[in-house]
C-alpha cells in the first residue's frame, strides 16, 4: 500500500475507534465528551502579537491564545494522541490570528514543514490540519534541508542557531507570492524566522506569521511561568 493511503487508513481507524472507546475532555477529562462546554470557552481566542528578528526584515507574529491550560492540552492531545477532530475546536483562536494581522483571502497560507519522523509518528501534519479545518488551503512551500535538533531546552540563540539554514522555498512558486506563514505553537519564534528567511531568499513577500498559541514566556505580563507540557516536535 502506498504510504499516503496507509496514513489514510489509519486516520481514518483512529477517527471510528474514537466513536467506539470512551472519551473523555481533552482539556478537563470530564468523561464522556471529547471537548466539554467549559473547556470550549476557554478557547475563545485572545489574540496578541509578538515581532520576531529574522533575515530581510522584523517578523510580526499573531496568536489566537495563550500555550496553557486547556489550549495546551488540546493541542496536545491532537498531536501526541492523534485526536485530530479536535483541530476544529483550535479555528476560532486560528482566524482570530488571521483577523488581528488583517490578513484576507488573497494570501498564500504556508505552513511551517514537519519532519518525517513526526510524519511518519502521527500520520498527519498539525499545521496543514490546522488550516485546513480553518477552511483554508495549504500550501507547502517549504521542506527540511538538514535534520535539526530537539529545540526543547534551548535557549533562544541555541535555538536560532539550531534551525538557522535548516529550511528551503520551493523558488519557482515561491517567487512573487504574498505569503503568511502558520505553525501551531510559537515560542521564541525560531523556526518561524528561519521559514521567513527561506521563503524570502525564494524570491516571496512574507507578510507575517500567526498561530494558533504562543507560549506565556513571550508575554512578560504573564510572568514567568513556564507552559505546563511538552513543546513542539518537528
Ligand atoms: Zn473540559
Amino acid at each position: 500500500m502506498p504510504t499516503s493511503l496507509v496514513h489514510a487508513v489509519r486516520a481514518a481507524c483512529a477517527e471510528a475507534l474514537a466513536l467506539l472507546l470512551p472519551v473523555s475532555c481533552a482539556g478537563c477529562d470530564e468523561p464522556d465528551i471529547s471537548l466539554c462546554e467549559r473547556c470550549v470557552l476557554a478557547l475563545v481566542p485572545v489574540p496578541r502579537q509578538q515581532v520576531v528578528r529574522a533575515a530581510g526584515g522584523a517578523l510580526t507574529v499573531w496568536s489566537g491564545l495563550t500555550f496553557e491550560g486547556v489550549a495546551a492540552r488540546v493541542l496536545r492531545a491532537i498531536k501526541e494522541e492523534g485526536r485530530t477532530g479536535l483541530a476544529r475546536a483550535l479555528t476560532p483562536a486560528l482566524e482570530a490570528a488571521l483577523a488581528h494581522a488583517g490578513i484576507g483571502g488573497d494570501v498564500v497560507l504556508v505552513p511551517l514543514p514537519t519532519s518525517r519522523a513526526a510524519f511518519r509518528r502521527r500520520g498527519f501534519r498539525v499545521p496543514d490540519l490546522l488550516v485546513r479545518r480553518a477552511g483554508r488551503p495549504p500550501t507547502r512551500l517549504l521542506r527540511h534541508a538538514r535534520r535539526t535538533g530537539d529545540q526543547r531546552g534551548l535557549g533562544r540563540e541555541a535555538r536560532r542557531s539550531n534551525v538557522d539554514g535548516s529550511l528551503v522555498a520551493r523558488p519557482g512558486v515561491a517567487r512573487g507570492a504574498r505569503v503568511v506563514l502558520v505553525d501551531d505553537v510559537v515560542t521564541t519564534g525560531a523556526t518561524l524566522a528561519e521559514a521567513a528567511r527561506a521563503l524570502r531568499a525564494a524570491g516571496a513577500d512574507v507578510l507575517g506569521a500567526v498561530t494558533v498559541a504562543a507560549t506565556p514566556r513571550n508575554f512578560p505580563t504573564q510572568g514567568e511561568r513556564r507552559p505546563d507540557t511538552f513543546e513542539t516536535h518537528r
